[in-house]
């Protein structure tokens, strides 16, 4: 095992770690030579993919300066609703096609290597005595675990509880495209001057405040209540 890859005392919650065969590194630069080295093919899909998301920030970055001419002819608010746009492309983007795309990469590669009867640690759980125990979590389904979180978490679902996580994955998918709908049609709004009588009073926070929070508690509840169904379908196929 090279030496970058020694246990260092970072919370393991914010390690880099690989999604293949659960390696952890002290840097996402020793990682990327991990990559290199152990899963090539993987380095250089991933590395076309990470390409992509430069060339395409940088494409969003020069759209907002060149935008930015407006507030030399007094569009201010029409520069405010184009930079908004465009902030929100980007996180379009990132959440709803990037961030997928590197998933299924890392699950293939994944499958792969366990196909290969290779080990991964990604399914180790988090020993009692390890002071990294608040980084973990013990699985709601199965109740077995401590299992990291993250990767750690993700891995077992997708192994044991295959249509738990494919529900999860459609759900945060689903709740991220309405949150990106929210904030378009915030900012709508805002560009038709409807929101002014609004903004300039005191309620002024919780038009943000109120939509996020309400999102976030829709998010969580259905997901408790996925989960208690999930716990209770394992519980009928595992009797003791
Ligand atoms: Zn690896
Ligand atoms: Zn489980």
């Amino acid at each position: 095992m090279p030496a970058e890859f020694g246990e260092a005392d970072i919370p393991l919650a914010f390690y880099p770690q690989c999604p293949i065969c659960g390696q952890t590194g002290s840097t996402y630069r020793s990682l990327g030579i991990h990559y290199k080295t152990d899963h090539p093919e993987f380095y250089a899909q991933s590395r076309r993919l990470n390409g992509q998301f430069k060339r395409i920030t940088l494409a969003f970055v020069l759209i907002a300066l060149g935008l930015s001419r407006l507030i030399f002819i007094g569009l201010t608010r029409l520069l405010i609703l184009g930079w908004g746009a465009i902030m929100l492309g980007w996180f379009a983007y990132f959440l709803l096609f990037w961030q997928p795309k590197l998933d299924d990469l890392s699950d293939k590669s994944n499958d792969e290597w366990r196909n290969n009867s290779r080990p991964s640690t990604l399914d180790q759980t988090v020993q009692a005595a390890s002071s990294r125990k608040a980084n973990s979590i013990v699985c709601p389904i199965c109740k077995l675990g401590p299992y990291r979180l993250g990767l750690g978490i993700r891995y077992h679902n997708r192994i044991h509880h295959m249509e738990y996580f494919k529900w999860y994955r459609g759900w945060s998918l689903l709740m991220e495209k309405i949150s990106i709908l929210t904030v378009l049609v915030f900012l709508g709004l805002f560009s038709t001057g409807l929101l002014d009588p609004l903004a300039s009073s005191g309620f002024a926070p919780l038009i943000l405040v109120v939509p996020a929070f309400s999102l976030a508690v829709v998010f969580a509840t259905n997901r408790s209540k996925k989960q208690r169904e999930s716990r209770i379908e394992w519980i009928q196929n595992h009797p003791h």
